[in-house]
C-alpha cells in the first residue's frame, strides 16, 4: 500500500492516495522490495502503461527526502515539458523541479537550486561537457527508455552519459527504465543494477490484424469490422470504436502512422468520420477549441489542426507547437478528441491511453536503408500499449492492417507472437566515437589512450563485445582523425583537446561538421576576392553599390561585409517586392547586398556536414540542382566535386536542395508551397530551420574564434534562418508573437520597426493583423508599448495604405 512508503517527502504518500493510487501495481512494489526507495539502482522492464513513471517518482523522490538531487534523462526534447509539468505537483511539497532544454551551450546554473531535473541525454551529455557545477551534486538519475542506447543516432550520448555520471558520482542510484527488451538482464549488468522484469498490464490488451471485414484477435475471438466497397480499413475501425460496445460507450482510437505529413492527411479524412458522432456540446466545445488552436500561432498547421480539430480528430507529432500538443493530448484525454492520428513520439511516453489503437503502418522510410524499413517489434509494442484506458475499458484493442489472408498471418508472426528485440550498443560506430571521443578528452575524463579505453570499458559497449580489439582499433583511428584536424594534440602519451577541440565540444557539433565548416570558412578567406568577382561578373550593368572611400582597397569589394555592417542592413537598397518575392530571382540576391559569403553558400556549407539531414534527391532532382549548382558556383565555400565523383556530387546536390529550402525560407516564401516544391511537411522546415540555425551558431563561434572575417555574415544568415525573413524585417520579426508573416504584413502597412510599433497608431496596427486585438496586444506589450490595450481601437478607422 502507498500509505505504507517510507523514506519519501512528508505528505507524498497521503498526496498519491489522493490520486487514487492507494496499492502499488506489482511491478512497482517489486521495485520496491528491491530497495528502490533506499538508493539501489534498478532496471525496471516492463510494457507501456504500466507505471513505470512512478517507479521514478519513487526513486527520485526518496533521494531528494535524504538531502540529494535527481536527474530524469527523457529521450525527446518533447517529452522534456511533460514529466516537469508532471513533477511540478511536488511542488507543494517542498520539491522544486527544473527542466533544462534549448540551448546545448548554456551551463544551466540556475539549476544547481532544483531538487529534480529534467533533461534530454544530449542536454546532460552538454552540461557535462561543459562542467556544470551541480553534476556531481546528483545522488538519483532516472533514464527513461532506456532500450534506445540501440538507436543509431542518439544511443551513445546516452551510453556514455550514463557511464560519465556514474563515474562522477560512484554511489549513484541508476533507474533505468525500459519497455520488455529481450536483454534486459545485460543493462542490469551494465549498471550494476537489480533487474525488475514483467510482463504485466494493468488492463487487459487485445493484439489481433484485421483483414477483409473482421478483426482476429491473437486469444481466437473476432470483431466484426465491415470495410464497405471502395472504402478503407481505419476509417472504417475507427468508425467502429465509436459506435460503442454492447453498452452504447464510445471508444477513442489512436491511429499510429509513418510520418508527420501522413499524420496530416489522415487526420483529415478521419475527421469526416468523427464528425458523425458529435453531440450538439461537443461540437460548440471543439469548436471552442479550435479557436484556441488557431490563437496559438497563425501558421498553415495551426489552421488545418484546428479545422480538424473542429470535426472532432487531431494530429500529434514531434513538430508540433507545445501547446497545440499539450491541447490536443488534454481533449483526447477528456474524450472530446474522438481520434488522434500520430507518428510514434505519442507511443514514446506521452500518457493518452486509448480504446483502440490502429497501427495503420508498420514501414517507415529508412535514408541509410535506402527504403523502406519494417518497424521494431519494439516500437510496434508500444504503440499497441497505449490501448486501454484503465477503470474505462474493459480492454484494450490494438490493430494492425493486412490486405490478404498471407499478409495476416505474417503480420501475426512478425509482431504479435514475437517478442521484442535485443538492445545492442552502437558506440563502436566512428561519428559516435569522434564526438564522445573528444568529448571525453576535452571534459578531463581522460588524458591517455589507455584511459580512454579504460573509460569505454565502462559502457555497454564494453559489456556485451565479444571482440575487445574492435574498440582499441576504432578508437586509434578516431585519435588520428581528430589529431589531423587539429582538434586534440598529443605530448608523448598525453592528449589534450586543443582550444578549437574545446570549442567543438562544448558546441556539441560532430567534429566532422567542425573541420568541414572550417574549411569552408578558411577557404573563403583564401578566395574572397576572386570569388567577389566572379558573383559580380553575373551582374555587370549593376552599379556597385559602395559607399565606402576606397582608394586603398584594389578593388572596392573587400569593404563589402563592412558596409552592411555600417548601415545594420537595412538601408536603401530595398527591393520591397513583399512576400513571396523570393521565388524567382535567386540569380539577382547579389544586385543589392554584395556579402561575401552568400546567405546560400553558408546554408550550403552547413547543409553539407553530418550534422544536418539532407533532403534527398527525388527524380528529375538531379538535372535541376545540377544546373543550379553550375548557376551559383562562386557562392559555394569549398571546390564543387566532379560529376565522376558520384557519390560526393550526389551529396553536394543534395545539400544544395536543403539549402535551397533554407533560401526560400528566409525569403518568405510561404510554408505551403515550400513543403509542396521540396516534398516535405511544415514539421520538416521547422527541423532544417533549427539545425541551420545551431549550425550556423556554431559557425560564427568557429569563426571568430579562428579571427576569420565572415563573422557578420554568418551572424546574418543565422538571424534571417531563425526568423525566415528577409534583412529588413529581423527588427520586427524578433518581437516575441509576430512571426515571419505577420512581420511582413505590419511592414506592408508602414510600421517597420520595434520602435514603430511603439508609435504607430493602432488602428493602423490592428487593421494590418486583421483586427486580432488580443494578438495585437500582446505585440504592443512585447515591444514595450506602455499602453497596450487596444480596447477603444477600430481598425476600420486605419488608412487604406494600413491594409496590406
Ligand atoms: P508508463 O510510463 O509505464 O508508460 P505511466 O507511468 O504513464 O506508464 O502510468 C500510466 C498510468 O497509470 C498513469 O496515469 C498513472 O497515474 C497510473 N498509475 C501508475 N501507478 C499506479 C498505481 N499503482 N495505481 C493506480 N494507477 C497508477
Amino acid at each position: 500500500r502507498t500509505a505504507d512508503l517510507t523514506g519519501l517527502p512528508t505528505g507524498i504518500p497521503e498526496a498519491l492516495r489522493d490520486e487514487g493510487i492507494e496499492e502499488l501495481y506489482p511491478p512497482q512494489a517489486e521495485a520496491v522490495e528491491a530497495g528502490l526507495t533506499d538508493g539501489e539502482s534498478l532496471v525496471a522492464a516492463v510494457p507501456t502503461a504500466s507505471g513505470k513513471t512512478l517507479v521514478a517518482e519513487l526513486a527520485m523522490l526518496s533521494s531528494v527526502a535524504r538531502g540529494g538531487k535527481a536527474l530524469y534523462i527523457v529521450p525527446l526534447r518533447a517529452l522534456a515539458a511533460e514529466k516537469k509539468a508532471e513533477f511540478e505537483r511536488w511542488e507543494e511539497y517542498g520539491i522544486d523541479v527544473g527542466v533544462s532544454t534549448g540551448n546545448y551551450e548554456s551551463d544551466g546554473e540556475w539549476l544547481s537550486s532544483r531538487d529534480i531535473i529534467v533533461a534530454t541525454s544530449e542536454k546532460v551529455d552538454s552540461l557535462v561537457r561543459n562542467n556544470a557545477a551541480w553534476m556531481d551534486q546528483l545522488t538519483c538519475v532516472v533514464a527513461d527508455e532506456v532500450h534506445l542506447v540501440d538507436d543509431r543516432h542518439r544511443g551513445p550520448t546516452l551510453e556514455v552519459t550514463l557511464a560519465k555520471l556514474r563515474r562522477l558520482n560512484p554511489n549513484l542510484q541508476v533507474v533505468a527504465l525500459s519497455a520488455t527488451v529481450g536483454n534486459a538482464g545485460v543493462v542490469a549488468d551494465w549498471l550494476d543494477a537489480t533487474l525488475v522484469k514483467s510482463d504485466w498490464r494493468p488492463i487487459d490488451l487485445k493484439m489481433g490484424v484485421h483483414y477483409g471485414n473482421a478483426v482476429s484477435f491473437a486469444d481466437g475471438s473476432q470483431r466484426e469490422v465491415p470495410v464497405g466497397r471502395g472504402e478503407r480499413q481505419t476509417p472504417a475501425l475507427v468508425a467502429d470504436a465509436l459506435e460503442g460496445d454492447d453498452d452504447g460507450d464510445q471508444g477513442s482510437s489512436l491511429v499510429f502512422v509513418n510520418s508527420r505529413r501522413n499524420a496530416e492527411s489522415a487526420a483529415r479524412r478521419m475527421a469526416d468520420v468523427t464528425e458523425r458522432y458529435l453531440t450538439g456540446d461537443e461540437r460548440s466545445d471543439l469548436a471552442e477549441l479550435a479557436a484556441e488552436i488557431r490563437d496559438v500561432s497563425d501558421t498553415e498547421t495551426s489552421e488545418d489542426l484546428a479545422t480538424a480539430v473542429a470535426k472532432g480528430a487531431a494530429f500529434h507529432h514531434a513538430g508540433l507547437a507545445a501547446e497545440h500538443r499539450t491541447l490536443v493530448e488534454d481533449a483526447f484525454r477528456d474524450r472530446l478528441i474522438k481520434c488522434i492520428c500520430a507518428t510514434p513520439t505519442l507511443a514514446a511516453g506521452v500518457n493518452t491511453p486509448s480504446r483502440r489503437v490502429v497501427v495503420r503502418d508498420w514501414q517507415r522510410y529508412d535514408g541509410d536503408y535506402g527504403g523502406m524499413k519494417p518497424l521494431d517489434v519494439l516500437e510496434v509494442h508500444q504503440m499497441m500499449g497505449r490501448a486501454g484506458r484503465p477503470g474505462l475499458d474493459p480492454y484494450g484493442e490494438a490493430v494492425l492492417l493486412a490486405k490478404n489472408a498471407d499478409a495476416r498471418d505474417e503480420l501475426f508472426e512478425r509482431y504479435i507472437w514475437a517478442d521484442a528485440e535485443d538492445v545492442r550498443s552502437k558506440l563502436a560506430a566512428e561519428p559516435a566515437l569522434r564526438t564522445h571521443l573528444l568529448a571525453t578528452v576535452a571534459s578531463g575524463f581522460a588524458h591517455t589512450r589507455e584511459g580512454l579505453l579504460e573509460f569505454l570499458d565502462q559502457t555497454l559497449y564494453a559489456t556485451q563485445t565479444d571482440d575487445p580489439e574492435r574498440l582499441g582499433q576504432v578508437t586509434d583511428r578516431v585519435l588520428d582523425y581528430l589529431e589531423v584536424n587539429g582538434f586534440v594534440e598529443f605530448e608523448g602519451e598525453t592528449i589534450q583537446a586543443t582550444p578549437v577541440g574545446h570549442t567543438v565540444s562544448r558546441l556539441y557539433l560532430d567534429p566532422m561538421s567542425a573541420a568541414e565548416i572550417i574549411d569552408g570558412l578558411e577557404w573563403a578567406a583564401d578566395h574572397r576576392n576572386e570569388k567577389l568577382r566572379a558573383l559580380a561578373g553575373e551582374t555587370p550593368e549593376k552599379p556597385k553599390r559602395d559607399r565606402s572611400d576606397s582608394d586603398d582597397e584594389p578593388d572596392g569589394f573587400q569593404r563589402a561585409s563592412e558596409m552592411v555592417a555600417d548601415d545594420g542592413g537595412s538601408g536603401d537598397d530595398e527591393d520591397g517586392d513583399g512576400a513571396d518575392g523570393g521565388d524567382d530571382k535567386e540569380t539577382n540576391e547579389f544586385e543589392t547586398d554584395r556579402t561575401y559569403p552568400t546567405p546560400l553558400g553558408l546554408y550550403h556549407l552547413v547543409c553539407r556536414t553530418p550534422d544536418m539531414y539532407q533532403l534527398y534527391l527525388k527524380s528529375g532532382d538531379r538535372e535541376t540542382y545540377t544546373e543550379l549548382c553550375y548557376e551559383h558556383e562562386p557562392e559555394f565555400l569549398g571546390r564543387v566535386p566532379s560529376e565522376y565523383e558520384d557519390v560526393a556530387f550526389e551529396d553536394w546536390l543534395s545539400a544544395l536542395k536543403t539549402a535551397k529550402l533554407l533560401e526560400d525560407w528566409v525569403g518568405e516564401v510561404d510554408e505551403d508551397r515550400i513543403t509542396e516544391r521540396y516534398g516535405v511537411g511544415p514539421g520538416d522546415i521547422r527541423g532544417k530551420v533549427e539545425t541551420a540555425e545551431w549550425l550556423l551558431g556554431a559557425a560564427e563561434r568557429l569563426a571568430s574564434e579562428l579571427d576569420l572575417d565572415s563573422v557578420y555574415a554568418v551572424r546574418e544568415a543565422k538571424k534571417r534562418v531563425e526568423y525566415g525573413v528577409r534583412e529588413e524585417l529581423l527588427d520586427l520579426a524578433g518581437v516575441r508573437g509576430v512571426g515571419r508573416k505577420r512581420a511582413r504584413r505590419l511592414f506592408e502597412a508602414g510600421v517597420e520597426s520595434r520602435a514603430d510599433l511603439r508609435e504607430a497608431e493602432k488602428s493602423r496596427i490592428l487593421a494590418a493583423l486583421r483586427g486580432r486585438r488580443k494578438t495585437a496586444e500582446n505585440i504592443l506589450e512585447a515591444a514595450g508599448r506602455t499602453d497596450p490595450s487596444m480596447d477603444a481601437v477600430d481598425e476600420d478607422d486605419a488608412p487604406d495604405d494600413a491594409v496590406p
